[in-house]
């Protein structure tokens, strides 16, 4: 199958084979000392003081919410442009979500878009990074602070990107990453949490081991354990930590690919008028999508698929969704730009020429 066909495939290195296999013949397919090694290697790298690892991206933004005290009664900002798991993790840590435009230029909620949303029952702000792009809430941080609203970042797009001269996850928010299959780096499965405190990051830990206090270990030992809060079965496998551990060094390689990608993209579509590029600022980002506007995307989209061209759709909205109705609002620009917007091929297996062939099949599309 052309690398063009899939709009994003994971990337292994025959190492992973190898770490899985050391797992599985310990025969320790839990929490463990591996997941606790991927967390501070990853913690290491984005320069953050901790990492709270678990079993996926949306499992980060449930937990990350509830460990920063949102919960039943309290409103969420958030932009409807994006995975519906964005949603689905406010909605399952008892809060309400308040869905929110975005700037078409970037498809991110800007501080702008945040703050014509935002309520006095608004008690968190989850920006999505869309693309990969980093959202910088700053001149609006010290007016969330003193309403009480937390930021928790929604980055499963954007791992490695920078936020001013510092890795996203490092610049003082909540921050969720996911280690999915396609994301920037995967674990096969997994997600990760940058707490803003200790205090926090326990919270994080305990509710990702269905609520206990002791570790493994302890417990072991001891004919009892003990539960003081809620808790989900939410924790990280080794199995996936190992796969973690090989893909995460192998990332200073797969940053320049992936932007270096998007760039050869960016030149590409320079000379096809009808096509707006969404713009990831790659200067300080590891890019997750290539995404475009497109006319009659529709028809586009089909008229791609059948010719192989492994083209996306990078998100119906959510606030249209009939799960989320109760928190129905009318987003014009939203429902704008979600008829528009198109995700071209975009992994890091993808070469120049496959780049050629996507673009010269859109420019024939649109003729
Ligand atoms: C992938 C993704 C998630 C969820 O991550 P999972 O690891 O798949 O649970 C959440 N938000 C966005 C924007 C995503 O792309």
């Amino acid at each position: 199958m052309a690398a063009f066909s899939r709009n994003a495939k994971p990337i292994h290195y025959e190492a992973e084979l190898v770490a899985v296999g050391e797992v599985m013949a310990a025969g320790q397919y839990g929490h463990g000392d591996i997941t606790e090694r991927f967390e501070r290697a990853v913690a290491e790298f984005l320069g953050a003081p901790d990492v709270v690892a678990v079993s996926s991206g949306t499992m980060a933004l449930h937990i990350a919410l509830t460990a920063a005290g949102i919960g039943p009664g309290d409103e969420v900002v958030v932009p409807s442009m994006t995975f519906c798991a964005t949603v689905q993790a406010i909605v399952a840590s008892g809060a309400r979500p308040r869905f929110a435009e975005v700037d078409p230029a970037t498809m991110c909620m800007g501080a702008a878009q945040v703050m014509d949303a935002i309520t006095p029952a608004t008690r968190a702000v989850v920006p999505v990074l869309y693309g990969g792009r980093a959202v910088p809430l700053d001149t609006i941080f010290q007016e969330l602070s003193d309403r009480g609203v937390v930021v928790v970042e929604d980055a499963a797009h954007a791992f490695g990107s920078f936020h001013g001269g510092v890795r996203v996850g490092a610049a003082g928010a909540v921050t969720c990453f996911s280690f999915g299959p396609i994301k920037n780096l995967t674990c096969g499965q997994g997600g990760g949490i940058v707490p803003r405190n200790p205090e926090e990051a326990g919270r994080a830990r305990r509710m990702r081991l269905v609520g206990m206090v002791e570790r493994a270990d302890q417990r072991a030992n001891s004919t009892s354990y003990r539960v003081e809060r809620p808790g989900v079965r939410g924790h990280m496998s080794q199995i996936n930590a190992a796969i973690g551990l090989v893909q995460l060094p192998r990332f200073t390689t797969v940053e320049p690919q992936r932007k270096a990608l998007w760039r050869s993209y960016a030149a590409a579509l320079n000379d096809l008028a009808e096509v707006v590029l969404v713009d990831v600022d790659v200067e300080h980002s590891v890019p997750s999508l290539c995404a475009v506007r497109v006319p009659d995307r529709d028809r586009v989209f089909e008229t791609m698929r059948k010719r192989r061209i492994g083209v996306g759709v990078h998100y119906p909205p959510n606030h249209l969704q009939p799960a989320f109705s109760s928190w129905y609002c009318a987003l014009p620009v939203t429902e704008q730009v979600a008829e528009e917007v198109m995700t071209l091929p975009f992994h890091h297996d993808m070469t120049e020429q496959d780049v050629r062939v996507v673009v010269s099949a859109l420019k024939e599309t649109l003729r």
